[in-house]
């Protein structure tokens, strides 16, 4: 991977003084086991977006939301973002699901770190072995438990964010990130506020990098992997920055919604942002065979833990989030 030194040096400067690695699992696999198993049960068909399976799957992830502390993002509609997705096949109504944690440090509350997951999947494809149901265990139970799993990590543990938490549950993303779009179209925050985005998907399996290993989409574009592996340092964790999939994926997920971002002048500006996931393997993506039995769910009870202290040390750190790659503006 390429690195450019001129952001590393100011990163070192400035990214020691708010360091907590403790990785203390709260969330715990068997916990994590209960979630994903019924968000990819066969009841769920797949969740395809457009159907009553999704709209129960959104209001479950709210009770979720609310148990541990998070805030609704609209005082009218609670938790829910409604929205019309319209695509080449349909015109359904569809929901995200927003929630705040809200941060603690006077000059940097008013900024906001977006943890996104989508929680649409393909439904049924009838004809398929065993069954025809794409339950979309990993891609994307997974990654929706996540961030529920960061929320009651940071719940429990008692330890405030510096800046602001936006939890995003997106629908949608199957038909082309519209659920995302919608949200940077309507943010519930100033767009110019938001720090990064970490949208997480496919976090379910380790048996393709191994344990308490990860990768970033885009992570050649901005300097967000940069300021993360400065933190992992001591951590026993690893992002992986080799793998040519990383960057192939980056235009792929609900990420890309915030790097592409269009300002109202018709220019392209961005919000630096990347996909964490722990997989890329055909054999499952969009397949019937995404099942939760497959999960390593100690491994992704450790992830979560470090993910959740990871998120509160980006909260507090004096370091910006900057695209690296020209090809990219900022927003700000
Ligand atoms: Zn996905």
């Amino acid at each position: 991977m390429k690195k450019f030194l001129f952001v590393i040096l100011i990163i070192l400067s400035s990214a020691e003084c708010f360091t907590q690695k403790k990785n203390q699992v709260i969330v715990t696999a068997s916990k994590l086991k209960e979630w994903v198993s019924y968000l990819a049960s066969d009841e769920m068909r797949g969740r395809a977006n457009g159907s009553d399976e999704m709209k129960t799957a959104a209001y479950w992830i709210a009770g979720k939301f609310s148990e541990n502390g998070v805030k609704p993002a609209y005082p009218d509609s609670g938790f829910i973002q409604n929205y019309t997705l319209t695509s080449r096949r349909q015109s359904v109504k569809e929901r995200n699901v927003i929630g705040i944690i809200e941060g603690t440090d006077p000059l940097l509350k008013d900024q906001y770190i977006v943890l996104s997951a989508h929680f649409d999947h393909t439904g049924i494809r009838l004809g398929l072995k065993p069954d025809s149901i794409n339950n979309g265990a990993d891609d994307n139970a997974a990654g929706t438990c996540t961030l529920i799993g960061i929320a009651r990590t940071i719940n429990i543990s008692g330890i405030k964010p510096g800046r602001s938490i936006v939890l995003a549950a997106f629908s949608g993303e199957e038909y082309g990130m519209k659920g995302s779009r919608y949200f940077v179209s309507n943010p519930p925050v100033p767009l110019k506020e938001i720090y990064a985005d970490l949208n997480f998907e496919m976090t379910g399996h380790s048996e393709f990098l191994g344990k308490n290993k990860y990768y970033m989409t885009g992570c050649l574009y901005s300097n967000l992997d940069d300021l993360i592996e400065e933190y992992n340092k001591g951590t026993g964790f690893q992002l992986v920055d080799t793998l040519a999939v990383a960057n192939m994926l980056f235009n792929s997920s609900d990420n890309i919604a915030f790097s592409r971002v269009s300002s109202s002048d018709g220019t392209i500006t961005g919000i630096p942002s990347g996909t964490f996931a722990t997989s890329a393997t055909p054999e499952y993506l969009h397949n019937v065979t995404d099942e939760a039995e497959l999960f390593d769910f100690d491994n992704m009870a450790e992830l979560i833990s470090y993910f959740s202290d990871l998120v509160i040390w980006l909260s507090n750190s004096r370091s910006d989030v900057v695209w690296t790659d020209p090809a990219f503006s900022s927003i700000k």
